[in-house]
């Protein structure tokens, strides 16, 4: 028996397909009406409404943010990266899946929801094998495209993303939006900027040689010739970097073993920004320990706020898009490593310039009507020689031992020297023709792999072919997961002939033989400590809390598709459904202004 409550449910319900029906036919017949439809079409409920969007996407990266830096300092944060743990989704198991844990890669993934595999930026820098030079990912050899300089600074060469081989999250925002969506992202680095843009913006600018900078695809901002103008890097001249906290508040003590500061700088705090010789004009070492100093992180917030306030930001008909790429923590990790005082006091910066930019965004934007995520596009690896002390098995794997290896036992076998063109990170490219004779040449290129295999440090050595014939397998198969790492990694053409597996804890270093490392520590490879990186969101949708399910970062632009209602073109993450709000759209439309 059916309560007859549910009989008068349905019927309106039914009353209401009728009536829907009737409309739709009625559109395209424009039916007369007749009396009949009088009581039928004053039923009908109101038609559905679209999930209301959210009117700003605000994509922040932290350039080499280890997932568990989140664990260890949020005690001492009381701002912007306390308020994502606490208001927003904390996923606690982001890693990236692959093995090529650089910048260029991580932003690519993030921006694009897709792993290298498909998008193709493999790498900060590859061997071209047709031009037989190193390129970098953002380097574009169209004579018509020129970087550009503002506040009168000339900067060198042309970047844009056209190597990138699928669109961005915020390209498909603005194709699939009538244009409505601005794109507007900052950062130290180019390969930062414009991939995290995609391959045309409103704005997507950098820093070099002391300037702010973009390039001709992207085009020019009076908002930030301004800032160039009356608030330049130099400005921070003969500023001091010193301790936020009580020194008990330190995890670590002074003078990481190993570690490797900026010129002009002793492994002691305080820090300050006054270049080599501490007078005068800012020099080349004033820009790198501003770099590596919160300062940089403050300037990009500032820029980042100046955007909001110049173009409205979140204020039009459609959904904006502001991305910033936090640099300097990844500058301060690689000089001084993951274990220092300088890492834990730049993210207390950091926390409050953050907590500047979300009160900003509240007030211009209004609370609740921007979603934000914040990630990292890799971890980092402990210093070596820091690492040994602890009695672990560390150690720095030299790739040119790898290389002198590789030449003596290809002389041997009477191959033409050099038989290698380069090794660049974990990806060995051997000179035009080599690989294709050692491929047909079982004796050789069993020797060739033994001979890696000897260089101290070396785990594994993967070959092309194994990788480009059985892809990345499902995680629960029998493919270990530094193979399936690899083949998330590669891209044909671009990357190398043969892969090297260093052992955990051991740093993969192309210093020349002799030389010593200009540089504290690194990342690049398949283990946690580069993989695993923090995904934080937070605002429009987002059901706060913690969440523990395996992901990557390459679900955040799927997520954020879902939260704008668009699709994404070649996708390799998910959306996180877990973490947005079954009724965002009936909750959000009432804050819409
Ligand atoms: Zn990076």
């Amino acid at each position: 028996m059916v309560p007859s409550r549910f009989l008068w449910k349905r019927t309106l319900l039914q009353r209401g397909m009728m009536a829907a029906a009737f409309f739709l036919a009625g559109s395209i017949s424009f039916a007369p009406r007749t009396a009949a439809q009088g009581p039928l079409r004053a039923a009908a409920p109101k038609a559905l409404q679209a999930p209301a969007k959210p009117k700003l996407v605000v994509l922040l990266v932290v350039d080499q943010m280890r997932g568990d830096y989140v664990d260890k300092f949020l005690g001492q944060w009381t701002s912007g990266l306390k308020r994502l743990v606490e208001e927003g989704a904390w996923f606690r198991d982001a890693a990236y899946p692959y093995a090529a844990t650089e910048t260029c890669v991580g932003h690519s993934t993030i921006s694009t929801g897709a792993f290298p595999s498909t998008h193709g930026m493999v790498a900060n820098a590859w061997w071209d094998r047709k031009e037989q030079k190193m390129v970098t990912c953002t380097s574009d050899p169209d004579p018509s495209v020129k970087n550009i300089g503002y506040a009168g600074a000339t900067p060198k060469g042309a970047d844009t993303a056209w190597r990138m081989a699928v669109p961005s999250f915020a390209e498909e925002l603005k194709f699939q939006t009538s244009g409505a969506t601005r794109i507007v992202s900052f950062s130290l680095k180019a390969r930062a900027a414009i991939t995290m843009a995609g391959h045309k913006a409103d704005a997507a600018t950098w820093f070099d040689g002391g300037a702010w900078v973009t390039s001709s695809p992207y085009g020019t901002m009076p908002f930030i010739e301004e800032q160039a103008k009356s608030h330049p890097a130099k400005a921070d001249f003969g500023k001091t970097w010193v301790l936020s906290l009580p020194e008990n508040a330190y995890w670590y003590g002074e003078k990481a073993l190993g570690a490797v500061p900026p010129g002009g700088w002793d492994l002691t705090f305080s820090h300050p920004l006054r270049g080599k010789t501490g007078v005068g004009e800012p020099d080349s070492a004033f820009y790198e320990q501003w770099a590596s100093s919160p300062y940089a992180d403050t300037a990009l917030t500032e820029l980042a706020e100046k955007a909001v306030d110049a173009l409205k930001l979140g204020n039009s008909s459609g959904t904006d898009f502001l991305a910033v790429s936090y640099s300097s923590v990844d500058y301060v990790g690689h000089e001084f490593g993951p274990r220092s005082r300088e890492i834990q006091d730049i993210l207390v910066r950091l926390d409050k310039d953050l907590g500047d930019l979300f009160a900003h965004l509240d007030k211009k934007v209004g609370r609740g009507n921007y979603v934000v995520a914040l990630s990292a596009d890799h971890g980092v690896v402990p210093i070596p020689e820091e690492m040994q002390q602890t009695g672990a098995d560390a150690g720095v794997l030299h790739l040119p031992e790898v290389q002198e290896r590789i030449e003596q036992t290809l002389e041997s076998l009477n191959y033409a020297k050099p038989a290698v063109a380069r090794i660049s990170g974990s990806d060995v490219y051997f000179a035009t023709g080599v690989y294709e004779k050692l491929a047909a040449d079982s004796n050789a290129m069993n020797a060739v792999m033994d001979a890696i295999r000897t260089v101290p440090g070396v785990a594994a050595v993967y070959r092309a072919e194994e990788l480009r014939d059985r892809p990345a397998t499902p995680p629960n198969s029998t493919q270990s997961s530094a193979h399936r790492a690899f083949a998330y990694s590669y891209f044909p053409g671009r990357s190398g002939d043969l892969f090297i597996l260093p052992k955990p804890y051991w740093l993969l270093d192309g210093t020349p033989l002799g030389k010593s490392r200009s540089y504290g520590t690194g990342h690049g490879v398949p283990y946690n400590y580069d993989q695993h990186v923090p995904v934080l969101l937070m605002g429009f949708g987002i059901q706060p809390g913690q969440y523990f399910q395996p992901i990557t970062p390459a679900d955040i632009a799927p997520t954020f598709a879902a939260l704008c209602g668009i699709t994404l073109s070649s996708r390799d993450g998910h959306i996180l459904a877990d973490a947005l709000k079954k009724s965002s759209h009936a909750t959000a439309s009432t804050r819409q202004r």
